[in-house]
């Protein structure tokens, strides 16, 4: 179930850090991380909260985190990593593939959307389609090849408008492409670490779930 606006910072506060799940909001002073820094500077140097987190605490830290980041419940989340376990060759990779080729990341990923969650909005809503052909659920997962633009029918709502007016404001990762005329991407590859726009280790997260 989508979290409610107001819980989403709180994800932030859980981890410890800037999770970027609000979108724009994320990059101003209104951020909830950023008052909090605010307001806590200027105490004695050195009194901040230090980490007790135990070597499992930081993985679990880290398994949290991503699916904070990409707005998976447990129960899925577990899947995709048991997913990537039956591959031969490094299962974090694996785990992060998985992660990136949802739909709803893809669609962030490609500037139709300004986090994840307004990804997951718009392909929920049924404003995307892939191939040419609309696909409402936000889990799914793009191959190779797939084409993933709007749907006809929302070109002409003001949103659509909103969102695609001087797109791409952020980079687009190498294994998307994006035709700004035609306000649509191509995936030409599989996600790398090296393209994740946040700080995750996946092999941590591998040895979460292997202890
Ligand atoms: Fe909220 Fe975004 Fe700041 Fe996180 S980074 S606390 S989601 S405004």
């Amino acid at each position: 179930m989508p979290l409610k606006s107001g819980a989403v910072c709180r994800l932030c506060r859980h981890i410890g850090g800037k999770l970027f799940l609000k979108g724009e909001r994320c990059s101003t002073p209104k951020c909830a991380i950023e008052r909090r820094r605010r307001s806590t500077r200027g105490r004695a140097a050195g009194r901040g909260r230090r980490s007790t987190l135990s070597e499992w605490g930081v993985r679990l830290r880290e398994k949290q985190k991503a699916k904070y980041i990409y707005g998976v419940l447990e129960r899925q989340f577990r899947r995709y990593f048991e997913e990537a376990l039956k591959r031969p060759g490094v299962t974090g990779q694996y785990l992060l593939q998985l992660l990136e080729r949802r739909l709803d990341n893809v669609v962030y990923r490609l500037n139709f959307g300004d986090s994840r969650r307004q990804g997951r909005q718009l392909v929920g809503h049924g404003h995307v389609v892939v191939n040419g052909r609309k696909v409402n659920l936000p889990s799914y997962s793009v191959r190779v090849g797939d084409v993933v633009g709007w749907k006809e029918g929302s070109k002409g709502r003001d949103f659509f408008k909103v969102r695609t007016e001087g797109i791409p404001s952020r980079p687009v990762p190498s294994w998307l492409t994006l035709d700004s005329e035609a306000m649509a991407g191509r995936v030409i590859g599989l996600p790398q670490v090296a393209d994740l726009d946040m700080e995750l280790d996946t092999n941590m997260i591998v040895e979460f779930y292997s202890r």
